[in-house]
């Protein structure tokens, strides 16, 4: 069975039950690991602004400048696609740091655009 990882830290385990019992240091809105959605990819980017690395654990121990909730970078849950569509108001661009570099007019969390998965 494939490995899960937390999505504010990267910490993995064999087991979604196991993982979710260990308390983060990095989540914003509660004390727990909160599983990733996306799967095991060989680049992981940040949904706020796009930044790139090769593993979970290296990407969110770097800080975001764009993260309306917290201080470091959430991993983008969907697949690498040609286009990125925002999901507050449908704006679309070709890479996600173009994206989440504009300003969203809908986005009531935050001030840019944030890609749908
Ligand atoms: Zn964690
Ligand atoms: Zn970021
Ligand atoms: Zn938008």
């Amino acid at each position: 069975m494939a490995n899960v990882y937390c999505m504010y830290c990267g910490s993995s385990n064999s087991s979604v039950s196991s993982l979710t019992g260990g308390s983060c240091s990095r989540n914003p809105e509660g004390r727990h690991h909160v599983p990733y959605d996306g799967g095991e990819k060989s680049k992981y980017y940040c949904k706020f602004c796009g930044s790139s690395n090769s593993s979970i654990s290296s990407l969110t121990g770097g800080s975001c400048p764009r993260n309306p909730e917290g201080k470091y970078h959430v991993p983008y849950e969907g697949s690498e696609k040609s286009m990125y569509e925002c999901k507050y108001c449908g704006s679309r661009n070709s890479s996600i740091s173009s994206l989440t570099g504009g300003t969203c007019p809908r986005n009531s969390h935050g001030k840019c655009h944030v890609p749908v998965r």
